[in-house]
């Protein structure tokens, strides 16, 4: 019987063949025997005497290379089908991650916030803006239950400003910090502030309690100020880049990150990128395109999308060379890829919303994550009575990938999974709906990394250890 190509996504590095194995999210690398059958049997079905004849290697590095192409479902025989994912979602698994919102209120009005802009979803009206000491411990226990089983959990604080809630997030670390001592177990902790609101106490208290901090921050001056202003239009710059230096200065601990929204506005990476990382300090940086609909002033036009690819791939060939030297180069949207091609992420989710992370807004309500909290429509259940399971399995069994049928063919789903659940909403109305106008993006995206992995695996392997474990737990 002939044998068929399977699904997989072939690619070259190094001056080496590889292979990215769809159905598991496998990467190996081809000789050029098995290139040789592979390139065959997708021109054409083959069986393996058709191959013997035709490929001009020796009969048993022929075998050989059938044997182990057929082995990780890379060729099929006639016939064989690849299992798709379980499309049930186990009624029972353990939460790892809580997104705590501590309020809703920010001091910034940033031109593109998803919480107050256009696109909102969140429907705060008559609900506390700063979540109280009651909701907090509630929400402290709840993790602590819900995650039964795992020594190492995740606690990450948010807002509107989080730091604007200071006071209530020192309580809870220091209540969870008791409570994960008594249960022998380990709490690790994050928070993505505006750095408006750093003081010294409050960044003293971060570096002692090694809490991983994400400033938001979208580069210099003239960048940062076209979206990132106060209510009164005046721009945030000034107000936090002292306090941002001090806060790499004396935080350390836990290393800092940037994190930058791209906008129409705002679209230099390499110059962001060099002020952020080279001037300022940060450890890491990484960038997204706003989450918009696709009328908004502030919204990416594809060719100037293109030119973001363009230059994300000036940045990630120069954190590829700087790997293959053994060095940090602190383009996190590359080390984000290649953590999950190196551990063999395969999803059935685009992420963890509603999975093994939620979102709990000041109000209490538990929420997918930490963009859907406080709204109605979204709203998973309220801490004060736990999940409601009907609508967390509504909310993933539209999310999964089996439901998304424009993903079944796409070479990138083991990492995209058809994208984000809040993007997927706010373009498409619904949380379930793939988001097909970054395709292109994702699959150029995903198929630089894997070269770079290639590369990197080739030229300098031990790099790539780096990557054994999770960035967060
Ligand atoms: S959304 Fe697009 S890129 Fe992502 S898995 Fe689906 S088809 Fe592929
Ligand atoms: S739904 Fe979107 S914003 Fe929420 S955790 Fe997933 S990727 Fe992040």
């Amino acid at each position: 019987m002939p044998y068929t190509a399977g699904d997989t996504h072939a690619f070259e590095a190094a001056g080496q063949q590889f292979l990215y194995l769809v159905p598991s999210g496998g990467i190996v690398d081809l000789n050029p025997v098995a290139s040789a059958v592979l390139n065959r049997v997708k021109s054409n079905p083959a069986s393996r005497e058709d191959l013997l004849a035709a490929l001009p290697f020796e009969a048993p590095d022929i075998h050989e290379a059938i044997d182990e192409l057929a082995s990780f479902r890379a060729i099929l025989d006639n016939g064989e089908k690849v299992e798709d994912p379980p499309q049930d979602v186990p009624d029972k698994f353990p939460l790892q991650t809580m997104v705590l919102n501590l309020t809703n209120q920010c001091n910034l009005s940033c031109g593109y916030c998803y919480e107050f802009g256009e696109d909102k979803v969140a429907t705060p009206d008559g609900k506390p803006k700063f979540m109280s000491w009651d909701t907090a411990k509630m929400s402290v226990d709840h993790l602590f239950t819900e995650s039964a089983g795992r020594r190492a959990i995740h606690m990450t604080f948010f807002g509107g400003e989080t730091l604007m809630n200071f006071p209530l997030l020192k309580q809870v670390v220091e209540y969870a910090n008791e409570k994960a001592k008594a249960e022998g177990r380990y709490i690790d902790y994050s928070l993505t502030t505006n750095a408006t609101l750093l003081t010294p106490a409050i960044i003293e208290f971060l570096a002692e309690n090694h809490i991983g901090v994400t400033v938001s921050m979208d580069g210099p001056k003239e960048m940062n100020d076209q979206l990132r202003v106060f209510a009164n239009g005046k721009g945030s710059y000034d107000i936090i880049a002292p306090k941002v230096r001090s806060l790499l200065d004396k935080h350390k601990t836990r290393p800092i990150a940037a994190r930058v929204t791209l906008t129409a506005q705002v679209t230099d990476v390499l110059k962001i990128f060099k002020h952020l990382k080279h001037d300022m300090g940060f450890h890491e940086v990484g960038f997204a395109p706003v989450t918009t609909s696709p009328n908004r002033l502030y919204a990416i036009e594809n060719n100037s999308m293109d030119r973001v690819l363009d230059q994300f791939k000036t940045l990630a060939y120069e954190y590829r060379d700087a790997a293959v030297r053994g060095e940090h180069h602190g383009f996190s949207n590359v080390s984000d890829t290649l953590m999950e091609l190196h551990q063999g992420i395969n999803k059935s989710h685009p992420c963890g919303a509603g999975l093994g992370l939620v979102g709990v807004g000041p109000s209490g309500d538990i929420a997918p994550c930490h963009r859907f909290v406080d709204s109605d429509t979204h709203a998973l259940g309220h801490i004060s009575t736990g999940i409601d399971k009907a609508k967390q399995q509504d909310f993933l069994q539209r999310g999964h990938i089996n439901a998304k049928y424009d993903c079944h063919s796409c070479w990138a789903r083991p990492l995209c999974a058809g994208g984000c659940h809040h993007e997927a909403f706010v373009r498409y109305g619904d949380t379930g709906h793939p988001n097909l106008h970054y395709c292109d993006w994702i699959r150029g995206w995903t198929g630089l990394c894997l070269e770079i992995y290639g590369e990197i695996a080739t030229r300098n392997p031990q790099f790539l250890n780096t990557f054994d474990r999770r960035k967060t737990v």
